[in-house]
């Protein structure tokens, strides 16, 4: 049975005791149907999470492709402030432009491990491919040098901690731009024609392509079975409305994820006005100009 699969187990600790009469939050959905619980700041308690998860190597997967590279400097900062403060973790940095990565101090027991690839002319294609370099670099790498994976956006920073308690076998991020949303008026691709379609009467919640994440071997499922829809659909001359994200629904919606992070994990200031039951707001978006940073 691998690690995660595995009863937690920890040393004796004192922490407060949890009251079953009185819940941590009353004005926010902490559980979904299927009980996968939802992430909410005041839900948890990072010392129990931290000896849980003690000897976890945590991967990061980020894309820098082209002018996506003046990103990094940011994220990994910002990552080694609030990004599983105490834990290994690597960063895997896919670039077509190795020579731009910069050095960062980071702190002890974490990595950069920059790995090369292809760029490709429309960002269309960018986004769309990460799947196909997750699904490769799985088989190749992730898969034997560590226990999680998380995909993250490289256009966000760290603003607040993001630590061990989003770890599990499948965990998605509601977008914050549909959390409250109804299903009709999720983006989801609406095309049947296209392997990401979604039904008016479907859905559970419209996840985030800007962080999901898991055990290898699932991430490894999921990136392979998302290249492989974007495929069918480019025989089929349709491409889903949402590139990548469109296919990560599809996915997420028939393999339910075991944990569900809530907006506070992907936020955007300039977009959205924070509500009063986000109290933190953990990774949020950078401003960037698309036409201009798109461009080649
Ligand atoms: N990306 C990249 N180079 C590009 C376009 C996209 O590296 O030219 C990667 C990058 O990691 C980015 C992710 O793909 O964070 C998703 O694209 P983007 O953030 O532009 O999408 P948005 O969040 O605006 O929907
Ligand atoms: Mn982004």
């Amino acid at each position: 049975c691998p690690d995660t699969c595995r009863v937690p187990r920890v040393p004796r600790m004192l922490y407060p005791k949890a009251h079953v009469l009185q819940p941590t939050r009353v004005d926010v959905l902490l559980m979904t149907p299927w009980f996968a619980p939802i992430i909410w700041d005041g839900t948890y308690d990072s010392a129990i999470l931290n000896a849980q998860f003690k000897n976890t190597t945590i991967g990061v997967v980020v894309f820098a492709i082209k002018k996506y590279v003046v990103f990094l400097k940011l994220f990994l900062e910002t990552a080694e402030k609030y990004f599983m403060v105490g834990h290994r973790v690597i960063y895997y940095i896919l670039t077509d432009r190795p020579a731009d990565v910069p050095q960062i101090p980071l702190q002890e027991g974490r990595r950069v491990v920059i790995l090369q690839v292809r760029n490709y002319t429309r960002w269309q294609d960018v986004v769309l491919h990460r799947m196909e370099m997750i699904s490769n670099f799985s088989q190749q790498r992730f898969l034997h040098e560590v226990d999680y994976l998380v995909s993250a956006d490289i256009d966000m920073k760290f603003s607040d901690h993001v630590g061990v308690e989003i770890l599990s076998s499948l965990f998605g991020t509601l977008h914050p731009g549909f959390y409250a949303s109804d299903r009709r008026r999720f983006t989801y691709e609406r095309r049947p024609l296209s392997q990401a379609y979604i039904p008016e009467d479907e859905g559970d919640f419209y996840y985030a392509a800007a962080l999901y994440g898991g055990s290898v071997a699932e991430v490894y499922r999921l990136a392979t079975a998302c290249h492989q829809a974007t495929l069918i659909d480019k025989a089929n001359g349709i491409e889903a409305v949402w590139h990548e994200e469109s296919h990560l629904n599809k996915y997420l919606l028939y393999h339910k994820p075991t944990k569900v992070l809530s907006p506070e994990y992907v936020w955007d200031e300039r977009m959205l006005r924070k509500p009063p039951y986000l109290r933190r707001l953990r990774y949020v978006a950078v401003p960037k100009n698309h036409a201009q940073i798109r461009s080649r």
